[in-house]
């Protein structure tokens, strides 16, 4: 037989415990509040992103504005989502874009296939593709998710302005 005392314990205790656990953090928050801020007033306050955020992807170039970027396609084969597309085209003497053999002459991402896992960034033989911090990529049309090599190479100086660090992991500078 079922003793009443007991199936009242076991009901109510349970719930007593989670009022219990939610009254402490709401009196916390209450005795906190003038301190601590929880909102951040988006789009006039920004909070600092983590150190390795992956948003926006750039192809990067070096001190001597030549791209980093040698159309090796690895960032392609490692992309999940088969969203990167390279086609390579060979430097001449006459028009050198970057100081391998190659150069990216069509490099595109379809920004809403990605998942911005970095597959893309990791496999990169010369540091070329980068994801930075920039979050803010809504847009109306579905075309102007189609990011171009135009679109995605930094301009020249444009490291220098930002202070950043030499970012080449294996091509050394030509002289
Ligand atoms: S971040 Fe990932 S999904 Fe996006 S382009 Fe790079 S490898 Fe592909
Ligand atoms: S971004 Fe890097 S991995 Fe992709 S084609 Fe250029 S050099 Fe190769």
């Amino acid at each position: 037989m079922l003793n009443p005392i007991r199936v009242i314990a076991e009901a109510f205790v349970p719930i007593g415990k989670g009022l219990g656990v939610t009254l402490n953090h709401a009196l916390r928050m209450l005795r906190t509040r003038s301190k601590a801020k929880f909102t951040v007033e988006y789009p006039d306050e920004r909070r600092e992103q983590y150190p390795r955020t992956r948003w926006r992807h750039y192809l990067t170039r070096y001190e001597n504005g030549l791209e980093k970027c040698i159309g090796c396609s690895l960032c392609a084969g490692a992309c999940p989502a088969r969203c990167i597309y390279v086609e390579a085209a060979d430097n001449t003497d006459t028009d050198r874009r970057s100081p391998g053999e190659r150069y990216a002459r069509r490099y595109e991402i379809n920004m809403l296939r990605c998942v911005f896992c970095g597959y893309c960034q990791e496999a990169c033989p010369t540091g070329a593709i980068v994801l930075r911090k920039e979050f803010e990529l809504a847009d109306y049309d579905r075309a102007d998710f189609l990011y171009t090599k135009e679109m995605l190479l930094e301009p020249i100086g444009l490291r220098e302005a930002r202070g950043e660090r030499q970012e080449a992991r294996t091509q050394p500078e030509p002289v």
